[in-house]
């Protein structure tokens, strides 16, 4: 399926989440990973996300990817409730929609740097005619276009993250999924891809992001706490 998706506003919020839940039955035990949340990004935002282990970040980017499906509660998403889609309808979403980024870059070895920033393109089902032209286009919005023709393991780390930034921009999404993006980079090298990151933000796009560094979240102009699957604290700046 390829409905476009007409019906968000620029500005409008982007994600809208009531009483999400998501429960895990382990045998006797009931394993609460999201015990009623609620959230609202807007787009353009940046959002980190905090909080010990098991406190349900995961559990919660995977719903917002499109991966899981929650137990109970609502989720719209650019204006469409999608909280009971079907299993094709969330497909599309996670193939044309939604970027991902990850702390071990998730590169395909085998593949060039332009071969890599494709992959998205073959994966949304709709042709695209102008593939090349728009991979090109999104490696050089992370000035790599030196590199184009490397494989991953002929690339710095920082390089690699910002190959995998430019395969997660490449399809247009409407939110980028960061998952500790910065967890393998050195402090420069972390700057940078921060920086990427939020310019970004300024095309319409939006970033949320995991870490467990302080530091990095810090760079971010919200950060949400999460504990024991609730949101704690939802911070602006
Ligand atoms: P975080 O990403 O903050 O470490 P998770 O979202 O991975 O937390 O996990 C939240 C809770 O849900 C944890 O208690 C975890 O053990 C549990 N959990 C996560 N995935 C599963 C699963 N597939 N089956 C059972 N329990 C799970």
């Amino acid at each position: 399926m390829t409905k476009p998706v007409t019906n968000a506003a620029a500005g409008s919020s982007l994600v809208t989440i009531k009483d999400l839940r998501k429960t895990y039955i382990m045998g006797d035990e009931q394993v609460h990973a999201l015990d009623g949340v609620d959230l609202t990004i807007d787009r353009g935002e940046f959002l980190a996300v905090l909080g010990p282990s098991g406190s349900g970040k995961s559990t919660l980017m995977h719903i917002l990817g499109f991966m899981d499906k929650a137990t109970s509660g609502k989720i719209s998403f650019e204006g469409e409730d999608v909280s009971r889609i079907s299993a094709s309808r969330r497909a599309w979403y996670r193939a044309n929609r939604v970027g991902f980024i990850f702390q071990a870059f998730n590169l395909l070895p085998r593949l060039s740097v332009l071969e890599n920033v494709l992959l998205p393109m073959r994966y949304s089902r709709s042709k695209i005619h102008d593939a090349k032209a728009r991979a090109e286009q999104a490696i050089a919005r992370v000035d790599m276009t030196h590199r184009i023709h490397h494989r991953p393991s002929q690339l710095s780390g920082g390089e690699r993250q910002r190959v995998a930034i430019a395969r997660s921009i490449v399809n247009q999404p409407g939110i980028i999924l960061a998952d500790e993006p910065t967890g393998n980079l050195d402090s420069k090298n972390v700057g940078r891809i921060l920086d990427l990151l939020d310019s970004l933000l300024v095309e319409g796009l939006t970033v949320i992001m995991v870490t467990h560094d302080l530091g990095v979240a810090d760079h971010a102009r919200r950060i949400i706490s999460m504990r024991d699957g609730k949101v704690q604290e939802d911070r602006r700046r």
